[in-house]
């Protein structure tokens, strides 16, 4: 092991190749190129395989990544394959859009101790973009159909997990969704430049291909009630994720051209796919030529102002309350932005929208600045008196964060039970809800948070499912057994 491994002090970690600033502003392909294989062997080589890794520590998956590292620095490519998809059901997603800097990477040993991380993300990407070129990743065969049904509400990365999971085991599965595509925010939310939608396909068909039954454009609440598929089912899993935008309640605030940030990227991906997309094609939801302001500093308000550079806006303003150290979103996100040419407005925040004929033209603006730490240990931001200034604005987009929508309303089951902030309450080791036979997982339970997370909350509800099933069927056949 001593030969291939714990090159660190010698060799220096290298991320894949960024494209040029110059040419990726110009298309929405994705940024980062892939390792060439004798590339991600010899980074692979860095890993110190220490006794305690930090990394897998780190990784909601605990993904083994010592040992896929150590396999692909061996050069056996087709068992690290095998072994990072045991624990992971979209590894070449997370590997390009996880944020690395704050989960595995960031607790790399050998980072820690100054010698710069393994590239993890890059390498996971690597093993599972090769397997697919080199035909390793074939749909699954089932080994024993089951007679059981498992209706998955939502497509995102949470029901295609555990759709995946529980398909495997031999369960029959619809997964149903109000999008016309799966894949959830990993295709109408994240943009093209951080992950192209060909991957999120390649994958969503193989899942088809293994047995999964999708059935697109179904709005649960407007076609069926919970209790309807509760019905034609043994188990339901709720996986809508959290789409309910978060205002700006500031005078102005109904004026025309002012959009929720999904609606923006939305338009942008759907056109990306080929799709018309009306309101994008007469121009309203198109950034070329106008002034862009963006309001909020998590990952949705970075993909905004970068999705507006690359639409050829006149000018991209993100506007945030706090500094640029306490911004929520991916460090790694916040610099691809400013390289592209954003003008990050930090410690800033909108005072009023003024219109003419009804459609913004201005933001007033505030200067803050970061006051007493709160009850959740951040500085509270303050508005600086006599501050104001007023920037142009042909389009607003308000990337504040989203909440739940009103599920019980909306699927018609008043008694689910819902948290004060409207996120579906499920018991924690069980993910079952208040609901006999209806398990919850994803952002719907845990609010907005990453992809990563809510692979794991997908599989680990496939086991809980699993038990439930397993379970009622043993009644059922003693109950049988009995009469
Ligand atoms: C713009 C943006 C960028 C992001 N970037 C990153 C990133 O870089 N890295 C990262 O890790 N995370 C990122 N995230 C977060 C990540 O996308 C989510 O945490 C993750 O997708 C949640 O998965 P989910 O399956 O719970 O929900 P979702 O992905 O939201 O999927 C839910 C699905 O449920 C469907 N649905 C909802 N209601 C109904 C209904 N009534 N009937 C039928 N179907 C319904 C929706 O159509 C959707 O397909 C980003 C989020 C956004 C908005
Ligand atoms: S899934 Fe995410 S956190 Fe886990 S190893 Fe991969 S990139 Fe790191």
């Amino acid at each position: 092991m001593a030969e291939k491994m714990l090159k660190f002090v010698g060799l220096k970690g290298e991320t894949p190749l960024k494209s040029k600033v110059s040419e990726r502003v110009k298309n929405f392909f994705e940024i980062y190129k892939n390792y060439i294989e004798p590339k991600a062997k010899e980074q692979s080589s860095r890993c110190s395989q220490c006794g305690v890794p930090y990394c897998q520590i780190h990784c909601p998956l605990s993904n083994n990544i010592p040992d896929w590292l150590k396999l692909t620095a061996e050069g056996r490519l087709e068992e690290a394959y095998e072994l990072s998809s045991a624990t992971n059901n979209m590894p070449e997603v997370c590997g390009r859009i996880c944020p690395q800097d704050r989960l595995c990477e960031g607790n790399c040993v050998i980072e820690r101790a100054g010698h710069g991380t393994v590239t993890i993300g890059s390498i996971e990407k690597f093993i599972t973009d090769h397997a697919f070129e080199n035909g390793w990743i074939k749909p699954f065969k089932v080994k024993k159909n089951l007679n059981q049904s498992i209706g998955i509400i939502g497509a995102g990365p949470a029901g295609l997990a555990a759709a995946e999971q529980l398909r495997k085991l031999g369960y029959q599965i619809i997964v149903y969704d109000r999008y016309d595509r799966p894949g959830g925010l990993l295709i109408y939310g994240i943009p093209n430049f951080k992950l192209e939608k060909h991957i999120v396909e390649r994958r969503t068909k193989l899942l088809e291909d293994s047995g999964i039954k999708f059935a697109q454009n179904f709005e649960v609440g407007k076609k069926n009630t919970l209790q309807d598929l509760k019905e034609k089912h043994d188990a339901i899993l709720i996986a809508t994720g959290v789409y309910k935008a978060r205002e700006v309640e500031i005078k102005g605030s109904t004026l025309k051209n002012i959009f929720p940030a999904m609606e923006f990227l939305t338009a942008s991906n759907k056109k990306g796919l080929g799709d018309k997309v009306k309101l994008f094609d007469d121009g309203t939801l198109n950034a070329e030529g106008k002034n862009i302001v963006v309001i909020g500093g998590g990952d949705t308000a970075m993909d905004c102002v970068r999705t507006a550079i690359r639409q050829n806006a006149k000018s991209v303003k993100c506007l945030y309350r706090r500094d640029k150290k306490n911004m929520p979103g991916s460090a790694r996100e916040v610099s691809n932005a400013e390289e592209e040419g954003v003008d990050f407005n930090w410690l800033t925040n909108p005072k009023e929208f003024i219109g003419e004929k009804g459609i913004v033209k201005q933001v007033i603006l505030h200067k803050m600045r970061l006051g007493e730490t709160d009850a959740t240990g951040r500085q509270r931001p303050e508005i600086v008196s006599g501050s104001e200034k007023k920037i142009d604005a042909d389009i607003v987009i308000k990337a504040l964060g989203f909440d739940p929508e009103d599920i019980p309303n909306l699927f018609s089951e008043p008694k689910l039970d819902v948290s004060k902030w409207g996120t579906i309450k499920t018991d924690l080791k069980t993910m079952k809800t208040n609901i006999e036979g209806v398990f919850a997982a994803g952002d719907i339970v845990r609010g907005a948070s990453l992809v990563v997370w809510a692979i794991r909350d997908g599989r680990d509800a496939a086991t809980s499912i699993d038990e439930y099933l397993k379970n009622k069927k043993f009644l059922a056949e003693r109950k049988k057994l009995v009469a």
